[in-house]
């Protein structure tokens, strides 16, 4: 007879727990997973698969453990006056905030997050055995630097994690609030970046304000606006002693040769890499704009993606959706959906589909 996992001899604090399960449909408009939706540019993917296959020719020895050109190459990407030693990489950024939970967290440790955000966040403190621990945000998911403050005095966690801007609302994060958090606490304190490139412009991003504050970590990731999220390639950016500690927890060699390859020819294309970020930012500004004319409540975006409330039946809006190909996030949150900018053609498709389908309006 067949036997489930509860039959097994698993450590107790994982029983019951529901792994990370955002679907993986064949559907023409794939708009769950906040992807750039956009391929790598062909004469970029060109130069990438030479690197790969330059790679391929001492693949038989272990990879460089240090990732050395992979480091320069991102922190020359960053600037913020980043040296090597100040990066550190790994397979995706759940990748690195796993090492980050594993040498500042585990078992008889704690970190405090602000739900709604970014699952994957308490799903990583609970497989190392961190306690996670939900503070409020304000009104429309914001998080003034009062009660962030009064989060960290209240839980005295060993981390804070903040994303700025945060998954799955879009909600820009202040640097006020991180600071004063960061004041609040001698713990580590986290931003998670993923999104930062599709932030306005003129808006600074957490990395100004790494100096002098060595508890201070900046997470980032080329699977957004990098259009690389396949690849799996993930980086922070803090002091160099925090890198040291991740030396301590990480597999030796982790990144694979040809990870390093692809990542560091396709940090040499940044900007093609990256030309797609303006169509994207209208493209979500479009969705912004358009489920406000039809009566949804779309939140503040900074990110590749929207948040929108007043959705009477959000799971048989999915569902309706998915019938004309499209698929979009029903994160469990009440008459909510999340949706993932697309390419001109992807976004059209979404808006027309919403249209057709008529959902109602919660209120209306
Ligand atoms: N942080 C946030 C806020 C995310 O939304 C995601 C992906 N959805 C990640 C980190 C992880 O990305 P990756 O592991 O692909 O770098």
């Amino acid at each position: 007879m067949a036997i489930t996992l509860d039959d097994l001899p698993i450590r107790d604090d994982l029983r019951g727990q529901t792994p990370y399960g955002a679907p993986q449909k064949h559907v023409r408009v794939q708009l769950n997973v906040n992807e750039n939706t956009h391929p790598v540019p062909p004469e970029v993917a060109e130069d990438i698969l030479a690197s790969i296959g330059a790679a391929l020719a001492t693949v038989n020895r272990y990879p460089d453990r240090e990732f050395t050109a992979l480091r320069s190459s991102l922190a020359s990407y960053l600037g913020h006056g980043l040296a090597p030693e100040h990066v550190w990489a790994a397979n995706g950024s759940n990748e690195v905030i796993q090492q980050l939970l594993q040498a500042f967290g585990g078992p008889g440790r704690s970190v405090l997050g602000f739900p709604p955000t970014y699952s994957m966040h308490s799903i990583i403190a609970s497989g190392t055995g961190t306690r996670w621990m939900p503070a409020q945000r304000d009104a429309e998911f914001g998080i003034s630097p009062a009660t962030a403050v009064a989060a960290v005095r209240e839980h005295r966690p060993d981390l804070v994690f903040f994303c700025g801007p945060n998954n799955p609302t879009g909600t820009p994060l202040s640097l006020d609030t991180v600071a004063e958090a960061y004041d609040a606490t001698d713990g580590i304190v986290m931003v998670d970046e993923a999104y930062a490139e599709f932030m306005p412009k003129d808006q600074p991003s957490a990395l100004t304000l790494l100096p002098g504050r060595e508890r201070l970590v900046v997470s980032r990731t080329m699977s957004k606006a990098f259009a690389f999220a396949g690849a799996r390639v993930g980086y922070l950016a803090a002091d160099p002693a925090v890198v040291d500690a991740l030396r301590l927890v990480r597999l030796p060699y982790h990144l694979s040769a040809l990870t390093q390859a692809a990542a560091v020819a396709a940090l040499r294309h940044a900007p093609e890499m990256l030309r797609m970020v303006d169509d994207i930012v209208v493209q979500r500004d479009r969705m912004v704009r358009e489920l406000g004319d039809m009566g949804f409540r779309p939140y503040e975006t900074w990110s590749n993606f929207v948040l929108f409330g007043g959705v009477a039946e959000p799971r048989r809006v999915f569902e309706e959706l998915l019938e004309r190909d499209v698929i979009v996030r029903d994160l469990g949150i009440p008459e909510h959906l999340r949706v993932s900018a697309g390419t001109a053609d992807e976004t059209s498709a979404f808006l027309t589909a919403m249209r057709e389908i008529d959902p109602v309006r919660v209120g209306a």
